[in-house]
């Protein structure tokens, strides 16, 4: 298990939606986050499958 920075985080990059199964697609998951690469991504609801690279977090504001 990664520990992320704080709860919100940690709600956001593990939260997994029964509807939607690509993320992209769902407009309650708003955070990518790549366990391999430690990249966090904040995902843009465009209908397509873009995301912003994030280096800090958004509730908490550590560097991630
Ligand atoms: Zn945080
Ligand atoms: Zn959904």
């Amino acid at each position: 298990m990664i520990k992320h920075c704080c709860e919100d985080m940690a709600y956001h990059a593990n939260f997994k939606c029964d509807i939607h199964k690509n993320p992209f697609d769902c407009p309650d998951k708003i955070i990518v986050f790549d366990d391999r690469d430690k990249d966090y991504g904040l995902i843009i609801h465009d209908g397509g499958s873009s995301s912003i690279a994030i280096d800090f977090c958004p509730w908490c504001g550590s560097k991630l």
